[in-house]
């Protein structure tokens, strides 16, 4: 690295918050599934911002739709009305064939703002005791940082010095249909779970997983609220992870790539029944809808509507992940995930994940490990099948040297 690079890192150590890990990497430019440092190096980029970037750094049509909507109005607040906000709803809300949409700006605010809505429902709807409200949560969550979700995670990184914490959840294994159905009891509002883990090393549940808890969330009469934050919205091949299982929620929550990678925009997407339960007064966000967000969000749906970018990620994940099993045994133990969307085992006696990254950032390759040595490859939608070969060529080369 150059001093330029030194300079930049030894700035955000002294004043940012230590509160992550980034690899020695100083990015100053990004186009695509490219981004350029401060000593001119490129990389491809196999995070793609934990999957907000689905479709590339600075996609032209959302650049396009932010620029525009610069150049008119940023901000109203929801204290009054503005044009963009209603057309992205409503696109919003045919995209995911539901009624109503509620926006807000980061994945953890659409969680919370999921729970608030399903516990209200619960008390309004179904009629459950006051404040007795429960939530069936699944182990190895990840659902954002907030005090309430850090509250139901079982990852100790996550929850140690935090407490207390907000009460009413249920915590079963994941991919464990059976355990939800013997959590269910009269105070359940609702089952909360991501369709793919990503956090937890991006776990494919068993393929009757989802559809079971759909039809003990009819028959209990429970919200089925689906965490769509990472998997949703092309990752998977799909516009939602969900779709592979053929159900549908009660409750999508969006985020990440909802912005576009340009900003924080989230939402929880339902019908008029569950998200009407909110009167004015009972909910809100400054930020939330606001009009650069709604423009760009817009223009995300958009670019999801033509079906392009779910048919790139299921063809070129097939080749992602045709490459990646064949390195299995080569220092590599599993491989998991649909789609442009892999976890990988690297073998513990290798390496660590950690010290895979670093050894992909040399060969000009950006991922990210997540628990232990298991790495995440995510690429932006827009990546090409050669751009994937050179990726997991690099990961050979990485392995094989170890
Ligand atoms: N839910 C899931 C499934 C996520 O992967 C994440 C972020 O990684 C979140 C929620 C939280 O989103 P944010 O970091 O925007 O609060």
């Amino acid at each position: 690295r150059t001093a330029a690079g030194d300079r930049e890192i030894a700035l955000a150590e002294e004043y940012g918050a230590h509160n992550y890990h980034p690899l020695p990497v100083v990015v100053r430019e990004g186009i695509g599934a490219r981004v350029t440092d401060v000593e001119g190096r490129t990389y491809l980029d196999f995070l793609a911002g934990y999957s907000a970037l689905n479709f590339g750094h600075r996609h032209p049509a959302l650049i396009e739709a932010a620029r525009r909507q610069l150049d008119r109005v940023t901000l109203t607040s929801r204290a009054f009305h503005h044009d963009r906000f209603g057309p992205f709803c409503a696109a919003l809300a045919r995209l995911a064939g539901k009624e109503q949409v509620l926006p807000m700006n980061t994945g953890a605010e659409a969680v919370e703002s999921g729970i608030k809505v399903a516990r209200k429902w619960g008390y309004e709807v179904k009629g459950v005791p006051a404040g007795a409200a429960t939530v069936i949560v699944a182990g190895g969550n990840f659902h954002g940082r907030t005090t309430t979700i850090v509250g139901f995670s079982d990852d100790p990184d996550a929850r140690d010095g935090f407490g207390p914490f907000t009460p009413g959840f249920r915590r079963v294994p994941y991919g464990d249909a059976a355990a939800v159905a013997a959590a269910i009891d009269h105070t359940t509002v609702a089952v909360l779970v991501e369709p793919i883990q990503g956090e937890a090393g991006v776990l494919v549940p068993p393929q009757d997983y989802l559809p079971e808890l759909r039809r003990l969330c009819s028959e209990h009469r429970v919200l089925l609220v689906l965490d769509e934050i990472q998997s949703g919205l092309g990752r998977t091949g799909r516009t939602f992870a969900a779709e592979h299982s053929g159900v549908v929620p009660d409750v999508y929550l969006l985020g990440k790539a909802l912005g576009g990678g340009v900003v924080p925009v989230s939402a929880v997407v339902a019908d008029r029944d569950v998200l009407g339960v909110l009167r004015p007064g009972q909910h809100g966000s400054t930020f939330g809808g606001n009009p650069l967000a709604a423009a760009v969000g817009r223009a995300v749906v958009e670019l999801l509507s033509t079906g392009e970018f779910q048919r790139r990620a299921a063809e070129l994940g097939e080749v992602l992940h045709g490459e990646l099993t064949a390195l299995t045994g080569r220092g590599v133990i599993a491989v998991r995930g649909r789609g442009l969307w892999a976890g990988v085992d690297i073998d513990p006696r290798l390496a660590t994940g950690r010290q895979i990254c670093e050894d992909l950032l040399a060969e000009g390759i950006l991922v990210k490990d997540t628990h232990g040595s298991t790495i995440r490859l995510a690429p932006p939608l827009v990546v090409t099948e050669p751009e994937i070969r050179q990726a997991v060529a690099a990961l050979a080369r990485v392995l094989d040297r170890r």
